[in-house]
Parts: C-alpha cells; structure tokens; sequence
C-alpha cells in the first residue's frame, strides 16, 4: 500500500489565522468551522467541483448544503441572474417575476396552491409557523427527533440522547440546541419519535387542542437522511385532519430535489403548507412557503409577513430558470441516475472487502452507514458507531472528494456531476476505505 497523500492545506490555515482576528471562529457559520488545522477556505467552483486557497480540487458532494442542485455557476441561471440584477433589486413593491414564480412552484407542487416567497430557509419555516398559530389561534407544535428547521430560537431543541439511557422506556429530553434560546419555548413545544405514529396519536388526544403545527421532514436532511416510512406519513396526515393541526412540511432540502413535486409527491401525502429553499435557485437567497389557499390567504387577514429584501429580483430570475429546468428537463433523473450509479459503485467497493454498509434517504441526497440497515430515527445514529465513517471522511478529502465530515450530512448530488466525477469518486472512495481499514 502506498502511503496516504495528506493534501496541503498551508493557505486554508493562514488564512484561517488572520481571519480568527475578526470573524468567530474564523468563519461566516459555525457549520463552517472544522477545526483548526481543517477548515477550508474556498476560491471558486464550477459543476461539481469546488477549488480550496491551495488549489485542491474537489469533488464536492455538500454542493452548499445542497443548493447548487445544477452545479455550481452554472450558465443559464448566472444569465438569468444578471438580467434580474439589471433591472433594479428590490423596489419594497411586487413584480411579474415573483407571479410567474408562484405559478411554476403551484404546477410543481400540488400543495402549493398559494406561493410566498422568503430569504432563507428558517424564514420560511418561521412563517409557516406564525401561519399555522394565526390560522388555529394556538400556539404550541411538534417536531420530530433529530430535525433541524433553522436558526430561529422556535426551532432550536434537541434530544438530550447524550444523557439518555438506550435501556430505557422513555425518550430523551427536550434541551436547547444552543445557549440563548429562551427556556420559556420549551411550554409550547412537543418533541415526537420518527416513524411511531401510536405516540403521536397519544399526544394529540391529550394536547391537541394546544398544538397549531407539525414540522416534519419525511427525509431528515440534517440527520443522516433518515427517512420515514411513507405509512408514517400518511398516518400524521390523518391524525393531523382528525386533531386539526396544520402539517408542515419542510421541503428546504428535498424540494425540487428528490423529485419535481418534492418528497410529497414521492410519499402520496400533501401538506398543509410546505416550505422550500435551497435547491429552487441553484444557490440564490430565495426562499418560498407555499399551501393551503384557505391558510395561505390568513396573511392580508392578521398575520405579519414580509421583509425587505423578499423576493429580490436577481434571485427571482435565478428561481425562475432554475425551476424551468427542473421542471422541464430531465435534470432530476440524471442527477437520481448518477446517485444511483454511484452508491452502487461504493456498495461493490465495499461489499469486495466484506464491508456492512446501507444507504438511506435518496439517491439524490443520501446517508451511508456502515450497518446493515440505516437508523430509524435520530437516537439509532447517536447509539450506533459512526468512527469508521468520520475516519474514511477525512482520507477522502485528501483524495479530493468532499463529503460532510459528519456522518448526519447527506451527500448532495448535482446534474454538473460528470463521468469524470464518479471516476475521481469512486477511485478516491476504494483508496479512502482501504487507507481506514488499514488504520
Ligand atoms: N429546514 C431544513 C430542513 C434545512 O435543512 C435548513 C437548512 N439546512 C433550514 C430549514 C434552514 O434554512 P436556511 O439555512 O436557509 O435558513
């Protein structure tokens, strides 16, 4: 065997030094942050690849956490984009643009049937909230185990599995994902089990007449692309009828992704309202929250939403030629093909060395685990080993494919990703898993 090839990563951590000197952490997100020596700082990207300070190209499976669903500066979005941007940016009035957004997204979506626009996923979410409580007059909701719905304090909790006994008949607790989130939201806040229907019907017969929402993903975009069974599903759509609470639906990472009409359409159920970002303009800040016309028609009737920079005009124009090709090509189902194609590439690499191993969410955007069978739910990936995972990560950066270091990212797939790709891939993931073994 010859010896690992450690990629230098000399200006990444130079400049990691200066920018230490006026930014936390020495980045723009925490997400960014991966260490000291770790952090990369990028120079550019194009398609499916991405280039660090030190001139080490990369496949890249983050794709920015799954945005740049056609590749990255792809041509005929970044064209649309400098038209937006010529006719002005935002005039705090609407235009014809964001009409012919919401009519693509309704004909994509069959729950879409009145269209909001927003700047970042956790508006969105955000909105769908205040909606769901306008629309209901209450105030409490439900998320699932393991999900994340943005940076706003509402959506930051999390199971304590940390301080959890696996022998234990109860589930976890409820704790703040982070320091300044005010104990005060814990009252309206429920936390259910993925794919236990029994639990939810329990707490909705109990609190029901408290809770407003479900926020749910059917693919946990932040959580191994843990995904729920679709009999799940369809049975939260009905106990949410039965109780009266909206369903959310957070599309952020599936939407125009894993299929034109999103994981909705993939699973049979429709939304209450559902929310979209990320993919629907190839890395553009747009936003959208779509639904219900009876909900959706509730803001012009009390309920506050807005922003300034809503619906900006560059953004817009990129939404509208991204969605045109998803909608009108078969952009999807080469990028499912290429997933595809790839997982069954890595499963005979594995598979040759006797490896256990599983995939879960889709092609698209999947999770590989290293058990026979991908987790159920968030406390089956805190509860399992992932080490062989997060070791093989860091020798695939050093053979220039970039996945997320951490195991509950999935891998993001792009129409940009060639042939070339997959060669550098798979060639990259055999060496990257042999370097583990050997470790
Ligand atoms: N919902 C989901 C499912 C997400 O994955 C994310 C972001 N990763 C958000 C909401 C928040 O989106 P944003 O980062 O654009 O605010």
């Amino acid at each position: 065997n010859e010896k690992p090839v450690k990629r230098s990563l000399a200006k990444s951590n130079a400049h990691f030094r200066k920018a230490l000197t006026r930014l936390p952490l020495g980045v723009a997100s925490n997400f960014r942050y991966w260490g000291e020596d770790k952090t990369i700082y990028v120079k550019r990207g194009k398609g499916g690849r991405i280039w660090d300070l030190d001139d080490n190209g990369y496949v890249d499976y983050r794709l920015g956490y799954g945005p740049a669903i056609l590749g990255y500066a792809d041509p005929r979005v970044d064209e649309a984009a400098r038209q937006g941007m010529e006719v002005g940016g935002v005039f705090a009035l609407g235009t014809e643009r964001e009409y012919e957004a919401a009519c693509r997204i309704s004909r994509m979506v069959p729950a879409a049937e009145l269209v909001r626009f927003s700047n970042s996923g956790t508006e969105a979410v955000m909105a769908a909230l205040r909606l769901a409580r306008g629309y209901t007059g209450r105030s409490g909701y439900v998320i699932l185990e393991g999900g994340y719905h943005g940076l706003f304090d509402a959506a930051l909790w999390t199971s304590d599995v940390d301080n959890w006994d696996p022998g234990s008949k109860t589930y976890p607790a409820l704790i703040p994902y982070s320091q300044g989130v005010p104990e005060i939201g814990r009252q309206l806040i429920h936390q259910a089990p993925m794919n236990d229907a029994d639990y939810l019907e329990d707490l909705f017969k109990r609190r029901s007449g408290e809770i407003a929402a479900m926020l749910m993903e059917p693919i946990q975009g932040n959580c191994c692309a843990i995904t729920a069974d679709p009999d799940y599903v369809r049975a939260v759509r009905r106990l949410c009828d039965q109780y009266g609470v909206v369903l959310i639906i957070d599309e952020v990472k599936s939407g125009f992704r894993v299929a034109r009409g999103g994981i909705q359409s993939l699973m049979g159920v429709k939304a209450d309202l559902c929310t979209f970002a990320k993919a629907m303009a190839n890395g553009y800040q747009i936003a959208a929250l779509a639904g219900r016309e009876d909900i959706m028609r509730r803001f012009g009737r009390g309920v506050a939403h807005g922003g300034t920079y809503t619906a900006h005009s560059v953004a817009l124009a990129a939404a509208n030629k991204t969605l045109e090709i998803l909608e009108e090509t078969p952009a999807l189902e080469t990028i499912a093909g290429y997933g595809l194609r790839m997982q069954k590439g890595m499963s005979r690499i594995l598979e040759a060395r006797g490896i256990v191993h599983s995939f879960s969410g889709h092609p698209s955007m999947g999770g590989l685990f290293f058990a026979e069978k991908p987790p159920r739910n968030y406390r089956d990936w805190k509860t399992s080993d992932y080490s062989f995972y997060d070791a093989m990560a860091q020798h695939l950066h050093d053979q220039g494919v970039l996945c997320e270091p951490d195991s509950r990212e999935p891998w993001f797939v792009c129409e940009a990703h060639d042939e070339g790709c997959l060669e550098t891939t798979l060639a990259g993931f055999e060496r990257a898993v042999d370097l583990t073994i050997d470790e």
